[in-house]
């Protein structure tokens, strides 16, 4: 497993301070065998340790933990980001606003899983929305597939299109909603048939099938334990259909959930299900925290360096508090908070973090900041003495222009530094009066 791998590497990452370039690069090696043995594609690879690599180089080893500990946080971070963020679980979603009957469309290979998914989302989406669901199997190469359709609607307790024997995909995709719409269903799941192998019969029915049923959700089943292969599927489906998903099936096997990382590479799509057995009931949303677990195998690592940010994070937000409370919040510490920014994912991933600061942030919006920004004021805050810094009020026209030229901006950007370091202090003091300490502590994320 990969803490196998890593142990080797991480008793040789000694040192303190930022981690080195080599330190990072022999770590990365190991990951990425690690990766390749959960079945992760190449290319895939490839692109996840370069992002890696270049997020943990120079980056500061915190307090209390090894630096391979903190690879192993950054790694774990990057995977949970790759497989789709934190709000993983709202992805997992499906979008059913519009007018119903609205249609969702499973496609895949033959043996995916689609006619057992079909019938488990509808299942999901009657007991847990209380959707009325009509199932329909457009399958007519496969003997009896739409029979089996029918016997999972009635396992599940949700309707399947009655059976016209002779009918092509698209008359039944056309009666199908014909009968949802008359007969007010909510939801319209067509199953549509696999062959063995990508080809050319397959696509076509399937365009056309989307043509006349123009479907909210084209969800792209995959059979997880497939591993490298689900990639070359995944990237023929792609750009023949409208995929809005994916459905990872069979992820109770012994897949180490590497195919996860490649879907969601290789169709941009969000994963939005996992099958985990036959019955109906086996299945979940996604989550890509518990697939980076699985993937990496070293959760006990992760929290425990989860539990090192938060106490630093409590430590910096104390210091912070009394600096304030002598009134002292610097231009220092605005250079120090728009570097937890940027790392913090810049200022898309902030917003909303930052209780009282309403007004500094609608400041930051009219601006026009994005995170370019961020780093010119960084550079702009880097262009002052430190005594400047400590206090700004020493900066007056001449020193202004100096510190302009210095970071190659205007004076005006050297007053929106200024006049953004006013807005955060005064939003400090009102949070120091809303009740302090917590609310910092979401400042520093
Ligand atoms: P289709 O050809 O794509 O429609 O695939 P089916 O839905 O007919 O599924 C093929 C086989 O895979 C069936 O025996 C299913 O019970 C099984 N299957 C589907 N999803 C899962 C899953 O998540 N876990 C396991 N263990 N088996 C599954
Ligand atoms: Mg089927």
């Amino acid at each position: 497993s990969l803490s196998d791998r890593l142990g080797n590497v991480f008793d040789s990452l000694r040192g303190r301070g930022a981690l080195k370039e080599d330190e990072v690069r022999a770590a990365m090696r190991e990951v990425r065998i690690a990766l390749l043995e959960a079945d992760v594609a190449l290319p895939v690879v490839r692109r996840f340790i370069d992002k890696v690599t270049e997020a943990a180089i120079g980056q500061e080893v915190l307090r209390s933990v090894t630096p391979g500990q903190q690879v192993v946080k950054i790694v774990n971070d990057a995977l949970v980001e790759m497989l789709g963020g934190e709000d993983g679980a709202a992805q997992a979603k499906l979008d059913l606003e519009a007018k119903p009957p609205v249609i969702v469309m499973m496609v895949g290979l033959q043996g995916s899983g689609k006619t057992t998914s079909t019938a488990k989302i509808a299942k999901r989406l009657k007991e847990t929305e209380g959707k009325k669901v009509l199932m329909a199997s457009l399958d007519v190469n496969r003997p009896a597939a739409q029979e089996q359709l029918a016997v999972l609607g009635e396992q599940a307790g949700v309707a399947t299109l009655p059976i016209i024997a002779g009918q092509q995909p698209v008359e039944i995709a056309n009666r199908a909603m014909q009968a949802a719409k008359l007969q007010s269903f909510d939801v319209l799941m067509l199953d549509t048939a696999g062959r063995l192998h990508v080809d050319e019969a397959l696509m076509a029915e399937m365009k056309a099938v989307a043509a006349v049923a123009t479907p909210k959700e084209v969800l792209l089943v995959v059979d997880a334990l497939t591993g490298q292969d689900a990639v070359n599927v995944a990237q023929s489906f792609t750009g023949e259909v409208p995929l809005t998903g994916v459905v990872l099936t069979r992820m109770d096997g012994d897949a180490r959930g590497g195919a996860a990382l490649s879907m969601r590479a290789v169709t941009g799509k969000p994963i939005k299900f996992a099958g985990t057995g036959e019955k109906l009931d086996a299945i979940e949303p996604f989550v890509p925290s518990r697939v980076a677990n699985r993937i990496l195998g070293m959760g006990d690592i992760v929290s425990m360096v989860e539990k090192a940010a938060a106490s630093v994070k409590e430590e910096d937000a104390e210091r912070l508090a009394k600096k304030m409370a002598a009134g002292k919040f610097d231009l220092d510490d605005l250079r120090m908070q728009l570097q937890q920014m940027t790392k913090m994912g810049g200022l898309g991933a902030i917003a909303g973090m930052m209780p009282g600061m309403k007004k500094a942030k609608a400041a930051m919006a009219q601006s026009g900041m994005d995170d370019r920004v961020l780093l010119r004021m960084d550079a702009i805050i880097s262009s002052m003495t430190a005594k400047e810094r400590a206090n700004p009020a020493l900066l007056n026209a001449k020193r202004k222009k100096r510190v302009a030229s210095g970071s190659g901006t205007q004076v005006q950007d050297v007053n929106k530094v200024l006049k953004m370091h006013q807005e955060m202090s005064k939003a400090m003091k009102q949070i120091k009066k809303m009740g302090g300490l917590k609310g910092l502590g979401a400042l520093f994320g």
